[in-house]
């Protein structure tokens, strides 16, 4: 007897059938996991021990998206055969998974506070990327080479089979900050944290902090009523207040948080937001690595949000944190949700390659 669990998908792309099926491996669960036209079924044996635990575990590292619907299971005497579709390897450009974010914030982790911190199921991988084949002699990471432990990362975690920009604090990009007088390098996961640290309470303070991101250069501050904000994009820090802030209906607050992170336009709700904003503002939840870390330490100096600016590398600001890597960008994408429809209207990101 076999038991089936079965998740509906409105994507061709299978990074999410991917990491379930990375998963399993690492937790050395027997299944079948295949990616039909519009499906993502896992063909589990019935009486298998470890069943419920796994399932448990799935719902710790699987992140929301766009493209998930509804799910359900069955039973099925005879191991039911679907249609796989291809699956190939391509540069990403979405957030880091739950694994990985948990790798972010976790101090015994050789990539706490370490900004690139992605595997073969996320992460902005496309700026990196130049041609084809998709190996890491074709992207900017050409320039590094994985240190040992992240060598042999690269063989025995199935998140991280052959991924090609695997890297870490000790063996990846550093990153430095920069004010009017002096220039501090990160060297170690103290000093990524530090460098974070400093950047949020400095825009806590009134401060302008200009951030190389995987999506080029922001200047992140804190928004005041005096200031011209039309070109800004709110960024919400704290998934907490959002619907303090923000009148969400569920499918829009689903896109916000899934692993694409969309821009949105959405209602303000809160007082504060409605002087700042008038009736609705750009939203975003934190999208790549850089973003992530600031708004947590954005959270710390006692923010829930706050904005930026798309903008170029000489932007005048009172700090500037930065990394020498080459990058390509891809527009964002804008979308537009009206019930049961999702619609996406402008952008690169999420939408291509696929
Ligand atoms: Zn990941
Ligand atoms: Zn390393």
């Amino acid at each position: 007897m076999y038991f089936i669990f079965e998740l509906d998908i409105e994507s061709s792309h299978t990074y999410l059938s991917g990491l379930i099926q990375a998963h399993a491996k690492n937790r050395e669960m027997q299944v079948d996991v295949v990616q039909s036209a519009h499906h993502i079924h896992l063909v589990f044996n019935k009486d298998d021990e470890s069943l419920e635990e796994f399932l448990v575990s799935l719902e710790s590292v699987l992140p929301a998206s766009l493209f998930l619907g509804k799910a359900r299971h069955y039973f099925s005497d005879k191991k039911p055969t679907f249609t796989r579709i291809s699956q190939s390897k391509l540069p990403l450009n979405i957030a880091p998974c739950p694994s990985c974010q948990k790798e972010m914030f976790d101090v015994s982790s050789k990539r706490y506070y370490y900004p690139f911190t992605a595997c073969n199921h996320c992460g902005s991988q496309h700026p990196f990327f130049s041609k084809y084949p998709y190996t890491r002699a074709n992207t900017s990471m050409k320039f590094f080479s994985p240190c040992q432990e992240c060598s042999q990362e690269s063989k025995t975690n199935f998140m991280r089979i052959d991924y090609p920009l695997i890297s870490c604090i000790e063996c990846g990009i550093g990153i430095r900050m920069v004010d009017k007088e002096n220039e501090h390098m990160a060297l170690n996961k103290g000093d990524y944290r530090k460098l974070f640290e400093v950047s949020g309470r400095a825009i806590a303070s009134g401060k302008k902090v200009l951030m190389k991101t995987l999506h080029g250069y922001r200047l992140f501050y804190k928004p005041t009523s005096q200031m011209h904000l039309a070109n800004t994009k709110l960024l919400m820090a704290d998934a907490n207040s959002l619907n303090e802030h923000l009148m969400l209906v569920s499918q829009e607050f689903n896109a916000l948080m899934s692993i694409e992170r969309p821009l949105l336009r959405v209602a303000t709700r809160s007082d504060e937001l409605k002087e700042l904003f008038g009736s609705s503002a750009l939203v975003k939840y934190p999208d790549e690595g850089m973003t992530m870390l600031l708004a947590r330490e954005i959270i710390n100096a006692g923010l829930q949000y706050i904005v930026y600016e798309e903008c170029e590398a000489d932007t005048e600001a009172d700090y500037l944190v930065d990394f020498d890597i080459p990058l390509n960008h891809q527009k964002d994408t804008k979308i537009f949700i009206n019930q049961d429809t999702k619609l996406f209207v402008s952008g690169e990101r999420i939408v291509y390659p696929k």
